[in-house]
This record gives structure tokens, C-alpha cells and sequence, in this order.
């Protein structure tokens, strides 16, 4: 069974003609609400594959909290490590013009208090998880609690988004760590030198067991300290590539967990991806099993 352990945001989206500057006002179209944050979105994500799928998450007690609730709900994720109070539910304000640009202000909210006690009280969804699964809008405190309280046979993989420097702790339990370029560019800690794979060498020297870099539309790379292989990517028309990479990280972490080869996930979890880019939206845009079959 997978577990999620991490963010869930109201996404607050107004399309402008225009992105308003400092002093001004923009009128914009109706505001449309999505469940979102990469906790949620990764736990979705799986669940809808087909995956038992667990969220420890916090929520506030309101609207949008009762929104998360009800799509982790139908989309088949066990919510019952979802934490209600403390703060307003977390929310991503987002402004997007018509070229698709967007300005984004994220309100952590109750992300911001799920604490290590939190996952403390959480033994019993740890105990019952093959693979945890990570990200850091949530407290990095709340990340290094749950690499202490894994248990032993338990995989756990981070994908580090929003990036920062990671204790030795953490990077060391990745099983893999997944990163894009962005985020392999903070975690390395300078300029990232020569390609992909010199890319991934540096990231191993850190410490984690495995490392995935996923390249978007080129699709991503596995290595391990014994090398490192390419996966392709599925050829599609990319509509709004917003969730592929909780997506991806979601299937790969499951696959795993399952026990497939990590080649052979992230293969599955590249078409997990490039069927979340065929559709707008995040969560609403997460295939199932069936459509990746199609794919
Ligand atoms: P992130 O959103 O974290 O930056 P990526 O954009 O690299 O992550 O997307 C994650 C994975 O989704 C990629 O490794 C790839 O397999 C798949 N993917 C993303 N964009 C495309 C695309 N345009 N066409 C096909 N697959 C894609």
C-alpha cells in the first residue's frame, strides 16, 4: 500500500487579460476552485490507478477543506490520516493570462501544521505502507519524522518541491529521489554541469539509493550507483503539463512499492505523465488505469 504523506490546497484560479501590478486592479473572469497541492494531487493520482492508496495530510475545518476531503474521498484515497484544524485549509492564488503565464501566491495554511507529532500518531499507516511517498509543502521537520519512523523494509521516496537543501537523513533513505532540472539545480547546490546523467551522478554523490530526473516532454532518467538508463517519452499533444510530475511520482512510487524493477516502473509512470498532459486541470486530468492501458 502507498502512502502520501503531504500537501492539500484549494487551487484559486481567475484567467486576466492582464496580470495586475503592484497598486492595480484587474477585473477577471469567474473564479474556478480545484482540489490541489502535490500531496493530495500524488495521492489522486494513485488511487485512481488502481493503487491503496493513504493520505496523512491537514486540512482546515472549512470549504475548501470539505472539497479536499470529498475528491480524495471519490477518488478512492483513505483519508483517514487526513488531519482537519489549526489553520485554513492551504491555498494557491492563481492568476494566468491568455499566454498561459501565471502569477501564483500559496497561503500553506494548515500544510504549514502537520507536525512531527502528527506522524507520530500516524504509526499505524506507516506500519501498514510498502512505499511513502513525499514532498516538501509541509514542514521539512514533518519530512525528517518520517524518515525516522519508517519501518524497515518500507521504501521512501521525495520528490523535494518546492526545492531546498535537504539533511544528509533525508537525501540518504531516497529510494529514489525524483527531480526535475530546477529542482536537481537546488538540491546539488550550484550550476548543474553536462547532461543528464552527469546530472544524476552528482545527485547520487548525496547519498540517496536511486535517483529519477524527469525531463518532461523528454521523458526521464533512472541511476542507481550501477548506471543509469533512459525512459522515453510517450508521444502526445500536450494540452497543460500542470500535475504530470505528481503524476509520474505518484505511479513510479506505487510500482515500486509493488515491487516492479525501477526501469519497468518509471516506464509506466512516463505514461502516467504523458496521459495527464492530454488533459487540463491536475487532479481532474489523473488517467486511470484503463486510459493509460489506451495510451
Ligand atoms: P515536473 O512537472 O515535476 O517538472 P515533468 O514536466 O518532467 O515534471 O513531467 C513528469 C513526467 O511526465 C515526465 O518525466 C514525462 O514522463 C511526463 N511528461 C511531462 N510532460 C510531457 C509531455 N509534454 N509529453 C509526454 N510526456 C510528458
Amino acid at each position: 500500500d502507498l502512502l502520501v504523506v503531504g500537501s492539500a490546497n484549494a487551487d484559486l484560479v481567475i484567467g486576466v487579460e492582464r496580470r495586475p501590478g503592484a497598486g492595480e486592479t484587474v477585473l477577471g473572469s469567474d473564479l474556478a476552485v480545484h482540489p490541489g497541492g502535490k500531496g493530495a494531487n500524488q495521492a489522486v493520482a494513485a488511487a485512481r490507478l488502481g493503487a491503496r492508496t493513504a493520505l496523512l495530510a491537514r486540512v482546515g475545518d472549512d470549504g475548501n477543506g470539505r472539497l479536499l476531503l470529498d475528491s480524495l474521498g471519490d477518488s478512492g484515497v483513505d483519508t483517514a490520516g487526513v488531519l482537519v484544524g489549526g489553520a485554513p485549509t492551504g491555498v494557491a492564488l492563481i492568476t494566468v493570462d491568455p499566454s498561459g503565464d501565471n502569477s501564483i501566491v500559496v497561503s500553506p495554511g494548515a500544510n504549514g501544521k502537520l507536525t512531527p507529532e502528527d506522524v507520530r500518531a500516524a504509526d499505524a499507516l506507516l506500519r501498514a505502507s510498502r512505499v511513502v511517498s513525499a514532498q516538501l509543502e509541509i514542514p521539512l521537520e514533518t519530512v525528517v519524522e518520517v524518515v525516522r519512523r519508517l519501518p524497515e523494509g518500507t521504501r521512501f521516496v521525495l520528490n523535494p518541491s518546492p526545492p531546498r537543501e535537504l539533511p544528509e537523513e533525508v537525501l540518504a533513505t531516497c529510494d529514489p529521489l525524483i527531480v526535475n532540472e530546477h529542482e536537481a539545480r537546488v538540491i546539488v547546490g550550484g550550476e548543474l554541469e553536462g547532461s543528464p546523467e552527469d546530472w544524476a551522478r552528482a545527485l547520487l554523490a548525496l547519498g540517496p539509493r536511486s535517483v529519477v530526473v524527469t525531463l518532461g516532454a523528454e521523458g526521464a532518467l533512472v541511476a542507481t550507483a550501477e548506471g543509469s538508463a533512459r525512459v522515453a517519452a510517450v508521444k502526445v499533444e500536450a494540452v497543460d503539463t500542470t500535475g504530470a510530475g505528481d503524476a509520474f511520482t505518484a505511479a513510479l512510487a506505487w510500482k515500486l512499492g509493488a515491487g516492479a524493477a525501477p526501469a519497468e516502473a518509471a516506464a509506466y509512470a512516463a505514461r502516467v505523465g504523458a496521459a495527464a498532459v492530454t488533459k487540463a486541470g491536475a487532479q481532474v486530468s489523473f488517467p486511470t488505469a484503463e486510459e493509460v492501458e489506451a495510451l
